[in-house]
């Protein structure tokens, strides 16, 4: 669990990075409220425990900030409030607290409050996974896809850098499931996104569309290098062997590829995975156990194949 403690008085702060690195925790620090407003931008923070008066807002607006301006619902807000405090309770928790803490911190307290806090963050992210994620391959649920897909689209957008997207259906698969059972239809499926997540970069993103349909956002990549990816990706599919329960066998699977990248005119990411679409249906015309590009551009020599 990541804590960060927001306080201006460095006392404190290393009081508290110290006795919660004792309890396990590991922690950053923030100055004041917009530091930790940054802090919470740039890095995926668990619980922030912020004094309530900091050097530029209170904790009351710091939590309104986090919690209604930011929208961080998944934050575990707490504030630490002065010993001699007996009002204004409700306010802190509408503003988005979750808990106070009295200053000075009484750490066997503290520590119970926090045990119980890394509880309802566990609880988050299970929900936070199950509400975002395919459970039978992992990848990204459509709601998901979509919407990380339109966060990276406005990235490069506005920082003028390259994004190529891929849709990617595997081939015949009516016939695998109904020659193999609809369990080893599921076992393709699960092979064909580790096969994807094996060869592709961390930061790329796996959706799982539909049933047997997948789609890719490839970050940084412009089109040449994201044809070199899916080529790499089609290949791996294509060698690779699903051990068959019934038999002895193995079943082979090869998947079509349809590929395109953003241009000027795009407004969204669902034109690139709209004309991904078309260079998908081209592939499947064309035989299957391809990758085609939307629109088609001439390729080196070495690619075209
Ligand atoms: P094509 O090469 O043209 O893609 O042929 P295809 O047989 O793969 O056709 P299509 O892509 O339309 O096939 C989709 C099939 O995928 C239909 C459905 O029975 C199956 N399917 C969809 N979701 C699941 C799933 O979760 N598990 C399994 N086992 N099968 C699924
Ligand atoms: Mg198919
Ligand atoms: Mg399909």
């Amino acid at each position: 669990m990541r804590i960060l403690i927001v306080d201006d008085s460095p006392h404190h702060q290393n009081m508290m990075v110290y006795e919660l690195g004792k309890l396990g925790y590991s922690t950053s620090i923030a100055t004041n409220g917009a530091q930790a407003i940054e802090a919470v931008a740039q890095e995926r923070f668990d619980v922030v425990m912020a004094d309530i008066k900091l050097k530029d807002m209170t904790g009351i607006e710091l939590c309104w900030h986090l919690r209604t301006a930011q929208g961080l619902r998944h934050l575990y807000l707490i504030l630490m409030i002065p010993g001699s405090m007996t009002d204004q309770f409700h306010e802190l928790v509408e503003a988005g607290a979750d808990e106070f803490l009295r200053k000075p911190l009484d750490w066997k307290w503290t520590a119970a409050r926090l045990l119980a806090a890394s509880r309802v963050v566990a609880m988050q992210r299970d929900l936070e996974r199950l509400a975002t994620t395919d459970a039978l391959t992992g990848a990204l649920n459509r709601r998901r896809f979509l919407e990380r897909g339109a966060e990276e689209f406005t990235r490069s957008r506005r920082y003028d850098r390259p994004l190529s997207v891929v849709m990617l259906d595997i081939d015949h698969f009516k016939k695998v499931n109904d020659t193999h059972g609809h369990a080893t239809g599921d076992e393709a499926i699960k092979m064909t996104v580790r096969c994807c997540k094996g060869t592709l970069r961390a930061c790329d993103i796996i959706g799982r569309l539909g049933g047997e349909e997948f789609a890719i956002v490839l970050p940084e990549t412009p089109p040449v290098n994201a044809f070199t990816a899916a080529q790499r990706v089609r290949e791996l599919i294509a060698g690779s062997e699903l051990p068959l329960e019934e038999s002895d066998g193995v079943l082979r699977l090869t998947v079509s590829i349809g590929l395109a990248w953003m241009t000027p005119n795009d407004r969204g990411v669902e034109q690139l995975l709209a004309r991904a679409d078309a260079a998908l249906y081209r592939a499947k015309n064309g035989g299957r156990n391809r990758v085609e590009m939307e629109p088609p551009i001439p390729l080196p020599r070495s690619l075209a194949g």
